[in-house]
């Protein structure tokens, strides 16, 4: 995707509510499968959508530790709602999806390759916290030396519509991790959604030519000056009402500090490692491989699946599992998410979307384990190591 930098790109622009199933129109019209918020059993997850009124229109949500309610209300807003348990991952990172297949032929077998066929994909609602995450999956899935040709060949794909919070979550903390709720980095348009009296638009910033292109085919004009004001102070809202926060200063320094901390042992005790975290986690990114042959015995499927780092098996090697104990998962989980993956990848495996507290059957907040990380007395080893802080930003 090429890139308009907010100094190249065009002054916001307008669509007004009744316009807004015309930019779906356009997208189908230039072959995209649209791919959005619905409602489905009773929570927001991401599937196909047609029309703007398979949005789930005039819905709010409740989020809080282990819990989550969707409310109706007469408004007519389209993006009054947090995120859901489905994150963009499962379209470029499947949850499960086949590598290839090996055929008895003759005594002998020929390995046929998966021949993976992406389509145009236009995903409309993307939040900031989201667009973030999905450039960490970029860094893992493609800057390495081994590139994902099924994420690469789908990331090509990609319409991206985001949108600017209006509202934050309870269990959201996206604006302490740098991750939102402001929408930036690779979007072809971004909309905030603005209801004033009788009047409900989306103002539209455009982020790259493609997106630029769709916006021409769409009626549109420019917003007014009070009109992007109200937008830009909708989305100022958001970021200070957000309740939870982590404090990043020096994360990585504590967290390796902290391997002994009395903590580890207190969230063991409350968690069921059930790995609801990993498999709701917009960022988390591990897979096993399972091969599956066919009662004949002449054919044989190896199929890449979500895994999670909170199985034994997922540690497991000769003579048994290097990571036994539920404390010693989730201190991985946790380290690796906010400090090892610094190392790794050159930015937080945590986005602060609250999906990780939301859908905990036990609500462990990784907000509250942190503070507590910090709070508890450490090791005097641990408090010199500490001292070695650096601001989040330079890691
Ligand atoms: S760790 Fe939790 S809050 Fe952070 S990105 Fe993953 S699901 Fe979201
Ligand atoms: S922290 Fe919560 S969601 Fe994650 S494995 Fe433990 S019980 Fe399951």
């Amino acid at each position: 995707m090429v890139k308009i930098s907010r100094r190249e790109g065009r002054a916001a622009q307008l669509i007004e509510h009744h316009d807004f199933q015309s930019l779906f129109d356009v997208l189908k019209a230039k072959k995209y499968r649209l791919i959005g918020p619905t409602v489905r059993d009773g929570s927001v997850v991401y599937d196909e959508v047609a029309r703007v009124d398979d949005l789930p229109v005039g819905y709010s949500d409740e989020q809080e530790k282990g819990s989550y309610r969707l409310n109706k209300s007469d408004d007519h807003r389209l993006f009054g709602y947090g995120v859901g348990p489905h994150s963009w991952k499962k379209f470029l990172f499947p949850p499960a999806v086949r590598l290839w297949q090996a055929r008895r032929d003759d005594g002998s077998f020929q390995i046929i390759p998966e021949d993976y066929h992406a389509e145009p994909l236009a995903l409309i609602g993307v939040r900031a916290c989201e667009l973030n995450a999905i450039a960490i999956q970029d860094r893992v899935f493609l800057d390495g030396e081994y590139r994902d040709p099924i994420y690469a060949a789908q990331r090509e794909k990609l319409f991206v519509l985001a949108v600017n919070c209006g509202q934050a979550g309870n269990t959201c903390f996206c604006a302490s991790m740098h991750a939102g709720p402001r929408v930036t980095g690779q979007f072809d348009l971004a909309v905030t959604e603005v209801i004033n009296g009788e009047s409900h638009y989306f103002t539209v910033e455009v982020g790259s030519p493609r997106g630029e292109e769709v916006l021409s085919e769409v009626p549109h004009r420019p917003a007014s000056g009070e009109e992007k004001a109200l937008a830009n102070q909708i989305i100022t809202q958001t970021a200070a009402s957000m309740k939870r926060s982590i404090d990043t200063r020096g994360i990585k320094q504590r967290l390796y500090a902290s391997f002994e901390h009395p903590q580890w042992d207190d969230i063991a005790a409350r968690c069921l490692a059930c790995g609801n975290c990993t498999q709701v986690c917009p960022t988390c990114f591990c897979s096993t491989v399972e091969d599956v042959t066919d009662l004949s015995g002449n054919t044989a499927d190896r199929w890449r699946k979500w895994d999670s780092c909170f199985t034994t098996d997922f540690s497991y090697i000769v003579g048994g599992s290097i990571r036994s104990s539920v404390k010693s998962r989730y201190r991985q989980w946790m380290t690796h998410k906010l400090a090892t993956w610094i190392e790794q990848f050159g930015t937080s495996g945590c986005v602060g979307c609250g999906r990780c507290i939301t859908w905990c059957p036990v609500g462990i907040d990784i907000t509250e384990e942190i503070a507590a990380l910090r709070a508890e007395k450490q090791p005097a080893t641990a408090v010199e190591a500490a001292k070695e802080d650096v601001s989040y930003a330079d890691v």
